[in-house]
């Protein structure tokens, strides 16, 4: 195992319901660390750029919509095999799916509004992390 970066976000929806608290507290308790932090509202078109893999979904519109529609916090996190084990914690996209104790059964009210982001693999997570934070993987 590797000690790796990946990034979250703790989506608008669970911004506006007052769960920052509650999801750094599980990021802690599963041993990530902080190590780059920033509250954005992401304009429309960064929500676009962010998640342009996906411009040819059905639900790109409303997803970049929900994006740029409230506070988010954005966050660089790392650990051992941390971009795997995030995505273990956050749960499954679709919170009826997520398995307990994850942050999305815990605090995702849709499948839309899930309450938390996570890098997919090591090319997403340098992606991501250079669209909020350029220069961060370099250090
Ligand atoms: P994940 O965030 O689990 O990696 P995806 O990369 O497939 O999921 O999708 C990105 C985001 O788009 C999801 O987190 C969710 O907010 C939204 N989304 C995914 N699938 C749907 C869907 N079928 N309907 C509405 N929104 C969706
Ligand atoms: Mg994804």
């Amino acid at each position: 195992m590797a000690t790796e970066r990946t990034l979250t976000i703790i989506k608008p929806d669970a911004v506006a319901a007052g769960h920052i608290g509650d999801i750094i507290k599980i990021f802690e308790a599963n041993q990530f660390k902080i190590v780059a932090a920033r509250l954005v509202k992401l304009t429309k078109k960064e929500a676009e750029g962010f998640y342009a893999v996906h411009r040819s979904k059905g639900f790109f519109e409303s997803l970049t919509t929900f994006m740029s529609s409230g506070s988010a916090l954005v966050i660089v996190l790392e650990g051992e095999n941390a971009i795997l084990r995030l995505r273990e914690v956050m749960g499954a996209t679709n919170p009826a799916n997520a398995a307990p104790g994850t942050i999305r059964k815990l605090y995702a009210a849709s499948i839309e509004s899930n309450a938390v982001h996570g890098s997919d693999a090591p090319e997403t997570a340098a992606y991501e992390m250079g669209y909020f934070f350029p220069g961060i993987a370099l250090i």
